[in-house]
C-alpha cells in the first residue's frame, strides 16, 4: 500500500518515504490510497498486549516494512521508559474512562508517538538507501521539542537541534529543555518569539543549496511533527488498546460502540481515533474538545473553518492553535478523496483565512461532535473530577471533560465513554491545583507545588518531575533570530 498527498501533485510512495519526508512535495499530507484490513477481529484483541497490537496496527499500515523491523521498533519505543506495563492504562470514574497517556519520559501524550518515531526513521533511512546521518530540526513552543529530543537521545545515526523562543515558554518547560542528555542533543534559545523560530526553521527547510551542503558533509534533514505519519500511525494503537481493555474487564460486550473524547489542537490525536474507528473499533461519537480556541467546535457547528478570530493563552497551551492541521485529511475524505478540491479550500485557508465545506462533505464530518470549554468549565471538570473520584487530572484532560459534562447534559447519552488523557497532573500543577482548591494552593515553589501534587493525587511524583529538580544544565546556547543556519553548521562541526 502506498500513500498518496492530500493534494494530489506528488506521486505516491511507500510508508518509509512518507516518514522520511513528514509533508509531501506539494504542500499536502500523506494518507494512506486505502484503509488496510487488519488481520485480528475484535476477540482476539482482548489479550493482546500493547506491544503485540501495536506490531498489528503498525504492520498494516507501513506495508513496505518487515514483521521483524516493526517488532524491533515497537519493542525498543515501548519497554521500561513507560513507567506502566500497560503503556496507556484506563482508569474508571465514575461518568468516564480515562486513558493515561502521560505514562512516557516527558509525561504528555506527545511521547506516544515520539518514542518510536526514531526508530521508524532510522529503518525507513536503511529501506531508501540513505546513509547520512538524519538531523531532526524544530522549532518548539515548550512541549514536542522535549518530547522529541528524549525519543531521539543517544539513538544511533540520528541528532537533534531544537530551537525555542527564549522569553516564550514556561520555566518548568525551559528546565526541561536544558536539562537534557543525550550526545546527539542540542538546544538553542534564540531572542525572538515563537514565529521567530518556526519561520526561520521553515526557511531552513526549503533552502536546496543549504541541503546540498549538508549532504556533501554526510547529514540529511528531517522533521518531526505532528503531520508525519510516522506519529498518526503509532497514535491509532492505543484506542484500539482501550477498547481490548473495556473488553476483557467486562465494562463492554464485543461489538458495542463506545464514545471517545479527544482534548484538541492540531487536530492529530482525534485523527488516530477516527483511523482507529474506521479499522477496527466501533464508536458511536467522536467528540473533539476545544478550550477557548473554538475554531474546531464553530467548524463542526456551521461547516466553515474561520482562523480570523481572537487568539487566548489559557492554561492548556498545547491546544491554543487556530490552524489544526491535521484537520486536512479529514477534509480530504470528507470530499471524497478530491485532491483538486482539498487544494483549492486550503488555498482558500492560506489567502483568506478561512474556507466553507459542501453540504456532502458535512455528512462524513458528522460523526464528529465539536465542543470546547472556557477557563472556569475546565477548572470547574477538574474539581468535579477531584471531588467525586479522588482523581486528579491535567488542564488539557480538563477541557475535554467539561466538554463531556456539556454533552452529557444536552444529550443524556449512556454509551461507554472513552476521555484521551494528554497530560499528568504534575506538568501543569499550579493551574490543576488552583482548580481544586484556590485558597489552599497559593503561588508556591516548583518544589512545593510537586509535593502539594503528590499529596492531594496520591501518586507518586513521576522520574520527570524528580529528575528535573536535581539536573544540571547542559544546554546554554542563545542566539540571534536570523544565525540559526550559522548554528546548526556550528553544532554539527563545519
Ligand atoms: C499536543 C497536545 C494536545 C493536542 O493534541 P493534537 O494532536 O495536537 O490535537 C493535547 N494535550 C496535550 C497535553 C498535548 O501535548
Amino acid at each position: 500500500m502506498l500513500y498518496r498527498s492530500t493534494r494530489g501533485a506528488q506521486k505516491d510512495v511507500p510508508a518509509s518515504l512518507a516518514i522520511l519526508t513528514g509533508l509531501a512535495s506539494d504542500g499536502g499530507l500523506f494518507v494512506p490510497q486505502e484503509m488496510p484490513d487488519l488481520t485480528v477481529s475484535l476477540s482476539d484483541i482482548k489479550n493482546m498486549s500493547y506491544q503485540e497490537l501495536a506490531c498489528v496496527i503498525l504492520k498494516a499500515f507501513l506495508t513496505d516494512f518487515t514483521d521483524e523491523e516493526i517488532r524491533r521498533c515497537v519493542y525498543s519505543a515501548y519497554d521500561s521508559k513507560f513507567d506502566t506495563e500497560l503503556i496507556a492504562p484506563l482508569k474508571k470514574t465514575k461518568d468516564a474512562y480515562f486513558l493515561e497517556l502521560f505514562h512516557g519520559k516527558t509525561i504528555a501524550f506527545k511521547d506516544m508517538a515520539l518514542s518510536i518515531l526514531p526508530y521508524l526513521m532510522t529503518v525507513s533511512a536503511k529501506k531508501n538507501d540513505i546513509d547520512k546521518e538524519i538531523v531532526i530540526l524544530t522549532a518548539t513552543s515548550g512541549d514536542t521539542g522535549k518530547a522529541a529530543m528524549a525519543g531521539f537521545a543517544d539513538v544511533p545515526g540520528t541528532r537533534i537541534i531544537v530551537f525555542y523562543p527564549k522569553d516564550g515558554v514556561s520555566p518548568v518547560q525551559e528546565r526541561q529543555m536544558v536539562t537534557q542528555k543525550g550526545e546527539n542533543t542540542y538546544v538553542v534559545s534564540i531572542k525572538g518569539n515563537f514565529d521567530d523560530a518556526q519561520s526561520a526553521v521553515k526557511k531552513i527547510f526549503s533552502d536546496n543549496e543549504f541541503a546540498k551542503e549538508l549532504e556533501e558533509k554526510g547529514f540529511v534533514l528531517s522533521s518531526a511533527n505532528s503531520i508525519n505519519i510516522g506519529r498518526l500511525v503509532p497514535q491509532i494503537v492505543y484506542y484500539v488498546y482501550a477498547y481490548a481493555q473495556l473488553l476483557k474487564s467486562g465494562a463492554i460486550k464485543e461489538g458495542e460502540k463506545i464514545n471517545i473524547v479527544v482534548p484538541t489542537g492540531n487536530f492529530g490525536n482525534i485523527l488516530a481515533a477516527y483511523f482507529a474507528k474506521k479499522i477496527i473499533v466501533p464508536v458511536n461519537r467522536l467528540i473533539c474538545a476545544s478550550n477557548q480556541n473554538r475554531v474546531l467546535t464553530d467548524f463542526f457547528e456551521t461547516g466553515t473553518y474561520d482562523k480570523n478570530r481572537e487568539f487566548f493563552l489559557t492554561s492548556s497551551p498545547s491546544m491554543d492553535i487556530l490552524i489544526s492541521s491535521n484537520l486536512e485529511r479529514l477534509i480530504f475524505e470528507a470530499c471524497g478523496n478530491d485532491a483538486a478540491k482539498t487544494a483549492a479550500l486550503m488555498q482558500d485557508l492560506s489567502g483568506k483565512g478561512k474556507y466553507t465545506v459542501t453540504e456532502d462533505m458535512r455528512t462524513v464530518l458528522s460523526q464528529f461532535t465539536g465542543g470546547c470549554a472556557s477557563e472556569e468549565e475546565c477548572a470547574g471538570a477538574i474539581r468535579r473530577v477531584f471531588e467525586e473520584d479522588s482523581y486528579v487530572i491535567d488542564t488539557h484532560t480538563g477541557v475535554a471533560a467539561a466538554v463531556y459534562d456539556k454533552y452529557l447534559e444536552e444529550t443524556h447519552d449512556s454509551t461507554v465513554t472513552v476521555i484521551a488523557s494528554t497530560a499528568s497532573p504534575y506538568k501543569f500543577g499550579r493551574a490543576v491545583l488552583g482548580a481544586i482548591d484556590e485558597k489552599r494552593f497559593g503561588p508556591h515553589s516548583d518544589e512545593e507545588q510537586f509535593e502539594d501534587m503528590r499529596q492531594v493525587s496520591g501518586t507518586q511524583i513521576p522520574e520527570a518531575i524528580q529528575e528535573l529538580l536535581g539536573a544540571e544544565v547542559r544546554h546554554d546556547l542563545t542566539v540571534e533570530k536570523d544565525m540559526l543556519k550559522q548554528t546548526v553548521r556550528k553544532l554539527l562541526g563545519f
